[in-house]
């Protein structure tokens, strides 16, 4: 029987730098450390100092875990697109080091692509819509027409973002996901908000706004206010991912990004699946979030359609959409 090949994954688009060891489809190791701050946002410079302390220490720990040692990689994968330019080279600069030192293939790889890749590897969907709800991204994903293509999205800040703004102007801690999650458990009055869907893309600034001055007014409690936030921005997520499911016939779903951790968008999703004879998948909370396994994954998938792993392919693209990628392997 032919060696499974151990794939190493370098994840580094956006606050996470994270390693991962693959051998063929299992995870041997999935290790990371994530920026974080007091207060305030990320700013790209802190971001990749942050990244450079983190990669040496993230790399050995992950080869520890997986019970692999350099000598035993076969193949590198790395995050190449899309995300914040600083914190992208210095994954692509850390993967071609390695590349380099072993002499081994390096694979880029579509970091919005392998949260779908991931989520098929591990619920066994075959052909799902990916459901993408993250702090930057919010995106309706499927394979049409020999392409990843983006059904819908947001048309200006993503849900993660949406919702950790939101939850600033309450006075939550960051990330404020959690917390809102937590709070909206315990509220019972559904407030009337704005709730944005055109056609299959869905915004959230002016709710943001509307609910600024909600928040001034006092008129209302947190609980109530982060329930019915939820209710509405949850219902509109699901909304365009049932016309997706609708337009592109296909039967399952799976949720990916840091705000598909939320347990009532995974039961929203899965109401609305069973309501029209699908079904929805969600991995658990480690392959939701920006993790390195995907990236080995879909670097393996690439490997194993040709792509030859040339350094000189290796460029970064902060902006690439994820219908320019092409998909040699489905
Ligand atoms: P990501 O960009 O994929 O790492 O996801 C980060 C975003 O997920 C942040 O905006 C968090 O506030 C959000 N998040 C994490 N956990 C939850 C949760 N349980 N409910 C809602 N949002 C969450
Ligand atoms: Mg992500």
């Amino acid at each position: 029987m032919e060696k499974e090949l151990v794939v190493v994954g370098i994840e580094t688009t956006a606050h996470t730098f994270g390693v991962s060891v693959l051998r063929g489809r299992q995870v041997l190791s999935n290790e990371k450390k994530v920026f974080t701050t007091e207060e305030g946002g990320m700013i790209p410079s802190k971001v990749a100092d942050h990244h450079v302390e983190a990669c040496d220490k993230i790399f050995g720990l992950a080869l520890e875990k997986a019970g692999v040692s350099v000598g035993d990689i076969s193949l590198i994968a790395f995050s190449n697109s899309p995300g914040i330019g600083h914190s992208l080279r210095i994954g692509a600069v850390f993967a071609r080091s390695i590349a380099l030192l072993l002499d081994k293939p390096l694979i880029p790889v579509n970091h919005c692509i392998a949260h779908l890749e991931i989520g098929r590897l591990l619920t066994n969907a075959e052909d799902p819509v990916l459901l993408y709800a993250s702090g930057a991204n919010t995106q309706v994903i499927a394979f049409e027409s020999g392409k990843y293509r983006v059904f819908g999205e947001t048309l200006d800040i993503g849900i993660g973002n949406f919702l950790d703004s939101f939850g600033r102007a309450l006075g939550l801690g960051f990330p404020a996901g959690p917390r809102i999650e937590e709070l909206a458990r315990n509220g019972k009055n559904l407030i009337s908000l704005p709730y944005t869907v055109k056609g299959m893309d869905v915004s959230f600034g002016g709710l943001l706004t509307n609910l600024k001055s909600k928040i001034k007014s006092g008129e209302y409690s947190k609980e109530d206010l982060c329930y019915s936030v939820q209710e509405h921005v949850f219902a509109m997520l699901v909304e365009v991912t049932e016309r997706a499911l609708a337009h592109t016939g296909k039967k399952e779903v799976v949720l990916g990004g840091g705000v598909a951790c939320n347990k009532r968008l995974q039961e929203m999703s899965r109401i609305m699946c069973e309501e029209r004879d699908a079904k929805s998948f969600c991995p658990e909370n480690q392959f939701l979030v920006d993790n390195a396994a995907m990236i080995a994954w879909t670097g393996y998938l690439k490997y194993s359609a040709g792509d030859k792993g040339l350094l000189k392919d290796t460029g970064i693209d902060p902006y690439e959409r994820t219908d320019d990628v092409e998909i040699l392997y489905r």
